[in-house]
């Protein structure tokens, strides 16, 4: 079993997750650890590796869905891990656990461009990297120069330039079951900062406009099938927004959301899903498929959701 490191902000057992996920769901982990620096996660996670145990790395927890009887074993959760520095006039490199929104405006005080996509989306530099994350017709793969990387395959952490990271829509090819991103240099464009201001505000505001943020939700619940079909639009047009099931609801205001009533578990989210794929499969012969990530124990029913 790991040993309790010094200066590693807190280490917990029997942890209540809910908390750390943007949709306020989710039981237990068996322990919770959150390390301070980039040099910690890398050698929390190598040990854990080394040792065999279970173990998750948890970013903002802003794309998942954690299942309501908790999860076995260790989470490592980056958020304490929020470095920014600046290594060349458009270079910047970023901890694990730095949040993206914070990372636009940090970028924009210092006259650079090319992350006001990412100011609404409340995910961290390492989920954003593995889920490629995107808004407004940009992406984390337009700039990403390279990344650092804990690979438990080979128990070494290594460096990976953006063209080997294999980016697609929402995806790259790491897999956070045995790669632990550590931190990222991400390549802007410059110009006046008080222009990277106005842009940050414009998509802010649209997301305020268009998407439930008064309630606990864990952004856009599926991909979209297609460029041009967007999973929200065949959702709203298959009358997904009438579909409740327990605390758990399809948003009236953006129909491929599902919001936490208060209370919701993770079984009633995943009965609501199958309703929403079910409804877009009758109307218009899609197979939808999630976008969110998963963690923890899930029965063969609730996991055939992610069965593509
Ligand atoms: C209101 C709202 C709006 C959103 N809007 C958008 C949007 O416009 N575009 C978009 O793409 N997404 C959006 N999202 C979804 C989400 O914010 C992104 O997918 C984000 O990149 C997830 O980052 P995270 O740190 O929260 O990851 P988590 O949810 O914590 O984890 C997601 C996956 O990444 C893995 N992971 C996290 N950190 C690491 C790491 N350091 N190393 C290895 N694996 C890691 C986890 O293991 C998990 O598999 C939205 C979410 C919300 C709640």
């Amino acid at each position: 079993m790991l040993e309790k490191k010094p200066g590693i902000k807190e280490d917990q057992f029997d942890a209540p997750l809910a908390r750390y996920t943007t949709l306020k769901i989710g039981g237990d982990a068996k322990r919770l650890i959150q390390p301070s620096t980039v040099a910690e996660l890398a050698s929390i996670v190598d040990e854990l590796a080394k040792n065999n145990e279970q173990w998750f790395v948890l970013g903002g927890g802003s794309n998942l869905l954690i299942s309501s009887k908790g999860f076995s074993g260790t989470v490592v959760r980056t958020t304490q891990i929020t470095t920014v520095e600046r290594l060349e006039s458009n270079l910047i490199e970023a901890g694990a656990g730095s949040r993206l929104p914070h990372l636009a405006r940090h970028a924009a005080q210092w006259g650079l461009c090319g992350l006001e996509f990412a100011a609404g989306i409340p995910g961290t530099v390492g989920g954003g990297v593995i889920m490629n994350a995107g808004a407004h017709g940009s992406s984390m793969s337009e700039i990403v120069e390279e990344i650092s990387v804990y690979d438990s395959t080979i128990n070494k952490v290594i460096t990976l330039k953006k063209d080997e990271l294999g980016f697609q829509y929402r995806r790259c090819t790491l897999d956070p079951a045995k790669h632990a991103v550590l931190s990222a240099k991400l390549r802007l464009n410059t110009d006046r900062p008080e222009e990277i201001e106005v842009r940050i505000r414009h998509n802010e505001e649209y997301r305020l406009r268009t998407q439930p943020i008064g309630f606990p939700n864990a952004g856009s619940t599926f991909k979209n099938p297609e460029p041009t079909r967007a999973a929200g639009m065949l959702l709203d047009q298959s009358g997904a927004k009438e579909l409740k099931e327990g605390q758990a609801a399809v948003s009236a205001l953006h129909a491929n959301f599902v919001i936490n009533l208060g209370g919701a578990t993770s079984d009633q989210v995943t009965t609501l899903l199958h309703k929403m794929q079910d409804r877009v499969m009758e109307k218009f012969g899609v197979r939808l498929n999630p976008e969110w990530k998963t963690l923890g124990d899930f029965t063969a029913e609730e996991k055939a959701v992610w069965s593509p």
